[in-house]
């Protein structure tokens, strides 16, 4: 497979890049607000001298920008290095209060979609006996039912982490209906029940209002809105019961030790304020759909082949998940990749040598026969001729692969 790659990288073939949920190409203003940072403030934040407060005060105004990206106060924003980090912050950082403070085994509430580093920290702490948890399904195309999630609640409950857009399959939880019951209960509550929600793949199309939300616990990161990678947040609401993960300095209002990240979080803010108000970003969503569309419809013509998620209004603008059958893995990536098209995949095959998904798992598509998961992620450049030329490559592959 890696010779095959190999060769991609040199056969001058146009790329059409569609993993944005992976990464995003910087954006060149972003670029260019990091480096003039970086070439006049080199001070530690954390420093009391010129230099350092110097860097401070733009890293405070960054953070008030950031922070009024989702309704949040500045002092509830903590930087992290990624949605990676503020994951683990948000669920180990809850559990670890907790265990310290309550005499029962804590109890999570989550669900089957989650991406890893929400879904292995439950397992893992499920696994040592440190947590009980309980792991919502979806129905067959991938939604989650928010009064599933509620009833799930028992007296041990102190977490709940719910992706928001499943980066996947696209699906849009409703997690303000979810913050909406959860504050009923909490109302009545001796503990109160927090409420996390990973948005990394949410803040470019949904509104990210966290008091609309309800939530007290909120994950996004720099590299998926064309911002810079490394950087990410976790907004904590002030009050909310979290332990510090880190030993170290007082950073981050001592949630969050070590230096900050300085040109990480001015480009991160750069990002946000490039994406516009929410009119925008929903005028933004509404192109992308329609290209979304075409992608679906021109996929789900071709035999073997079985939508992953919900598409449609429950579904996020910019995604298209495919189980495709008869098809190992590497032979279709290898070949797109060929071709010019950058997606990515995982194995859908029970028997195969790659571990198919959690996530493609709890939708019942695996098999043991070949089959294969791709998802397709559409970004700013993305254009209705990239998409046509991926239904016909794409077609073509899976008829010579399929044989
Ligand atoms: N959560 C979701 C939903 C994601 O899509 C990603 C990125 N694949 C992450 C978390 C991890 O983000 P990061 O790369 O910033 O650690």
């Amino acid at each position: 497979l890696n010779q095959i790659m190999a060769k991609s990288i040199s056969n001058g073939v146009k790329r059409v890049y569609l993993d944005y949920a992976a990464s995003t190409p910087i954006h060149p203003k972003v670029s260019k607000a990091m480096a003039d940072f970086d070439a006049k403030y080199f001070g530690n934040p954390n420093s009391l001298h010129r230099e350092g407060q110097e860097a401070r005060a733009k890293i405070d105004l960054a953070r008030a920008d950031i922070a009024k990206f989702i309704s949040a106060q500045p002092q509830e924003i903590i930087f992290t290095s990624g949605a990676t980090e503020s994951n683990n912050l948000a669920i180990q950082g809850v559990v670890s209060f907790a265990i310290n403070e309550f005499s029962f085994k804590p109890h999570i509430i989550t669900t089957k979609i989650e991406h890893p580093s929400v879904y292995k920290i439950i397992k893992t702490l499920e696994e040592r006996g440190v947590v009980s948890a309980t792991y919502i399904s979806p129905d067959k195309s991938g939604i989650i039912n928010p009064e599933e999630v509620i009833a799930a609640i028992r007296h041990e409950t102190v977490l709940i982490s719910v992706i928001f857009v499943s980066n996947e399959i696209g699906t849009i939880v409703p997690v303000r209906a979810i913050g909406k019951l959860l504050a009923e209960i909490n109302d009545k509550q001796k503990h109160k029940i927090i409420f996390h929600t990973d948005a990394a793949q949410a803040i470019k199309y949904e509104n990210c209002n966290v008091e609309k939300i309800n939530c007290d616990l909120l994950t996004f990161s720099g590299h998926k809105i064309y911002g810079p990678k490394g950087i990410g947040v976790l907004y904590v609401k002030t009050g909310t019961k979290i332990n510090s993960l880190f030993y170290g300095g007082q950073q981050e209002y001592k949630l969050r030790p070590g230096t900050q990240n300085t040109p990480g979080i001015i480009g991160f803010a750069k990002a946000i304020e490039l994406m516009g108000s929410l009119d925008k970003r929903l005028d933004s969503a509404k192109k992308i759909t329609t290209l979304r569309d075409q992608l679906i419809s021109g996929l789900t013509k071709i035999p073997n082949i079985v939508l992953n998620g919900p598409g449609g209004k429950e579904g996020t603008s910019d995604l298209v998940s495919i189980t495709i059958y008869g098809i190992d893995q590497e032979s279709l990536l290898a070949s797109l990749d060929l071709a010019g098209i950058s997606v990515s995949t995982g194995s859908a095959c029970i028997s195969g040598a790659v571990e198919p998904s959690h996530v493609i798992v709890a939708l019942g598509r695996i098999n043991n026969r070949r089959a294969a998961s791709v998802r397709f992620t559409l970004g700013a450049k993305t254009t209705a001729e990239e998409i046509k030329y991926t239904i016909n490559t794409f077609t073509t592959i899976v008829r010579r692969l399929d044989r």
